[in-house]
């Protein structure tokens, strides 16, 4: 039996908390996620995220000095472990130009209680060796990102003439090294919202998860403008006029996407809707930029540092009192306010390639 596409026939508080520790925030919200970008680097220049023309030749990246080592990373990640965190996720930036990543993934899937690593990879660097050093160092999962199956939108959109075959390798290729896969479609209206239906088509019954993306205003510099944005809704009865589509209960407090199956059994798809189905109320992300800044809302204009912090030699219990108060102060809800918020013409907001999505 088919239902109506709703995204409100799923209910948010479906799923019940699982405190995983004694820390909340303000709003009684536990810290469970742990985002970690560990390179402000891109070898696409997509252009809702790293425009060509402000990350051209003369941009000043973080230098090697200014990144965190794997050590301070994995200490971070540790410390967070005991606060609760159960779920870590590698970003950038673009991660896989962090030099022998899998020696982060080694370290950080040792830590107890740290029981889901993941990976977000543009795919272009993913070959058969690399995914399968990582998945014997113990990563879990990976997403990789492809917004269009045409290659002159998928090239036009990452600004570097990547083509949509390679991705398809690289998805693939995780697929053949045993990581189970999921695919970010960020969809743009009169960009690339032609391409919603052929990507369901594309992934239905392939296994893995397409997740469709409402497009955010993340950082100042894309230009984000309202009327860019593809409801979720309409993505979603595009998608179910062709091939009817049952919500699924949510897996756990927290997570992002909402879930569809098809009715017919050819799989699973996601639906992240930032701006027009705002999730703060069940958002425990914390995340950690590549200079070691931990943000705790991907819309974040304040932050914390703690790469002085390491490097001033902190011990446990230092680093452990910081990430404490620093999340017990948490209020950030800014999608879910974000239409009654002032707009911050040259505001300071974090950048997605400094954080990560
Ligand atoms: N480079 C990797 C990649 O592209 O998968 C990881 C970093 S990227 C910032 C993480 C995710 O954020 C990607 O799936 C990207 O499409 C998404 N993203 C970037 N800017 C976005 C925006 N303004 N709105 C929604 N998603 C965005
Ligand atoms: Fe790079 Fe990912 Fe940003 Fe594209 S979305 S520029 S691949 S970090
Ligand atoms: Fe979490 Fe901030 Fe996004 Fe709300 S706006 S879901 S608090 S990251």
């Amino acid at each position: 039996m088919s239902v109506e596409p709703s995204l409100s026939s799923v209910s948010s508080g479906s799923a019940t908390p699982t405190k995983t520790s004694e820390l909340t925030d303000t709003l009684a919200r536990p810290l469970h996620d742990l985002r970690i970008s560990v390179t402000d680097r891109c070898n696409f220049r997509c252009t809702y995220c790293m425009p060509r023309s402000l990350f051209g030749e003369p941009y000043r990246f973080l230098d090697r000095e200014g990144l965190l080592q794997f050590s301070e990373i994995a200490h971070v990640t540790r410390i967070s472990a005991e606060l609760g965190v159960r779920k870590v996720r590698l970003t950038g930036g673009e991660p896989l130009l962090r030099p022998a990543l899998e020696e982060l993934v080694a370290l950080l899937s040792a830590i107890p209680g740290i029981d889901d690593l993941a990976l977000t990879t543009n795919g272009s660097l993913l070959t058969p060796e690399k995914a399968r050093l990582l998945r014997e160092a113990g990563l879990r999962r990976v997403t990789i990102s492809l917004d269009s199956l045409r290659d002159d939108v998928f090239q036009g959109i990452n600004d570097v003439g990547f083509p949509v075959s390679r991705v398809l390798q690289a998805i693939d290729t995780a697929a053949a090294a045993g990581l189970p896969v999921k695919i970010n479609m960020v969809v743009r209206r009169d960009l690339n919202d032609q391409d919603v239906l052929p990507m369901a088509r594309h992934f239905r019954g392939s296994g893995h998860v397409v997740r469709f993306i409402e497009y955010m205003d993340a950082g100042n510099l894309n230009g984000w403008r309202e009327e860019q944005v593809v409801p979720a809704q309409e993505m979603l009865a595009r998608i179910a006029e062709h091939w009817p589509l049952e919500p699924v209960d949510q897996a756990r407090f927290g997570e992002v996407a909402k879930r569809y199956r098809y009715v017919d059994g050819q799989g699973e798809i996601g639906i992240i809707a930032s701006i027009t189905q705002p999730f703060c109320e069940s958002c425990t992300r914390a995340r950690l930029s590549a200079d070691g800044r931990v943000f705790t809302c991907l819309f974040g204009t304040r932050n914390h540092d703690l790469r002085s912090l390491l490097r001033a030699g902190a011990n446990d219990d230092a680093l452990r009192s910081s990430l404490r108060l620093v999340w017990a102060a948490r209020g950030d809800q800014y999608s879910a306010l974000r239409a009654t918020l002032p707009r911050s013409e040259g505001a300071s907001k974090i950048e997605m390639y400094q954080i990560g999505g």
